[in-house]
């Protein structure tokens, strides 16, 4: 299992992460913390998806003091956005809603350059807007969501990130990310600019504001940087909300753009997504007969996943798919056709939402 910033692969032991990076778990009784104070779960939060945090007791305590937070996520735009972007995207917005909080969404578009061999900085600004209008599908408020990206919001950012980068020094950088001598100063510096959203509401606003950041784990590094360097410039630590990785279409990783036949984007048409998903790996027997008499694996099929995950909100019903499937009843042919019709269903309302928020971008986006 390999997960950094910039890579996921391998087997994902999410018990094993939450030692290796010095997370907790987010337990029932913090769950249940949080479902007394809004009245409901979101189905993220009650399926486990969401499965570690940083402080997440310390930003309920302050909410409950009076004290409210603000939202920060973000994306790497190199290339269009995935499904398995959309899972913190549609956490923030819930509790967006939940708790009227403002969202801090940043679009790193220097990172990709950076850390990429072949995106020019120029494509990487152009799919940051081209994801903003996924983020603005998802149904954000305008007057509280603010997106930007780091290069066309650089006047803001980069006095802040110097601030941070002052405070980290060289030996931290090299381990924590594993950089070595060929490495470009640029990746050295960048974890600076990643830190600034969870302090730059409170420097703008001139008070301290609580910060709560829902990302996928693979993210965490920066912010145990950006939780060690904050408080000595007098912030908060950002708190943190993690979640697991949407698998890929094939046998096991994390759904990556760099593969993207094991991907499904927001911009695949009807026939892209019905060629993926009929492709995918199952955990299906070898044959009808086999499968009927054995059973399947839903543990180990990524289309049980998209349903667990995405696709299906009610909890008896996914019980009944992942049941159905072990005994035998199910077969992968009618699970499969099932699943496109929803994810098919799913983007053709997103995506005409999509083209409805080239409109609205200039409502959302920041820049200097
Ligand atoms: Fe996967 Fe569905 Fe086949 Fe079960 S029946 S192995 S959940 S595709």
């Amino acid at each position: 299992m390999k997960v950094t910033p910039w890579e996921v692969e391998g087997k994902i032991n999410y018990d094993r992460l939450i030692k290796e990076f010095g997370t907790k778990p987010l337990t029932e009784k913090l769950l249940k913390r949080l479902e007394d104070i809004v009245g409901e779960l979101h189905p993220l939060l009650k399926r486990g998806i969401f499965f570690s945090h940083r402080d997440f007791d310390w930003i309920l305590d302050e909410y409950k003091k009076g004290n409210r937070f603000y939202l920060y996520t973000g994306r790497g735009p190199s290339g269009h956005t995935h499904l398995g972007h959309l899972i913190p995207w549609i956490l923030t917005k819930w509790l967006q809603d939940k708790f009227d909080a403002e969202l801090w969404f940043q679009l790193t578009d220097d990172e990709k350059f950076l850390f990429s061999q072949k995106l020019e900085l120029e494509e990487a600004n152009k799919y940051a807007y081209e994801n903003a209008l996924d983020v603005i599908a998802l149904g954000f408020d305008p007057d509280k969501t603010f997106i930007f990206t780091d290069i066309d919001y650089a006047g803001e950012l980069y006095p802040q990130a110097v601030k941070v980068a002052k405070k980290i020094t060289f030996s931290t950088a090299k381990a924590v990310f594993g950089f070595k001598n060929e490495s470009n100063v640029g990746q050295i510096f960048y974890t600076s600019m990643q830190a600034v959203p969870a302090f730059l509401p409170s420097v703008k606003k001139g008070k301290n504001i609580p910060c709560l950041i829902p990302l996928a784990i693979d993210q965490d590094p920066h912010f145990r940087v950006a939780r060690d360097v904050l408080p000595k410039l007098g912030y908060y630590k950002p708190a943190i909300l993690h979640s697991k990785f949407l698998p890929g279409l094939g046998e096991e990783g994390k759904m990556s753009a760099s593969q993207p036949q094991t991907c499904i984007f927001t911009t695949d048409k009807p026939d892209e997504v019905k060629k993926k998903i009929w492709n995918a790996f199952t955990g299906g027997g070898g044959s009808l007969k086999e499968q009927r008499e054995k059973g399947g694996k839903p543990d180990i099929c990524p289309i049980y996943q998209y349903y667990y995950y995405l696709f299906e909100e009610d909890d008896e019903k996914v019980k009944e798919i992942y049941t159905s499937c072990k005994s035998g009843a199910r077969t992968c042919g009618e699970c499969k056709k099932e699943l496109i019709k929803r994810i098919n269903s799913f983007l053709e309302k997103h995506q005409e939402k999509r083209e409805k928020a080239r409109k609205h971008l200039g409502e959302f986006v920041l820049k200097d």
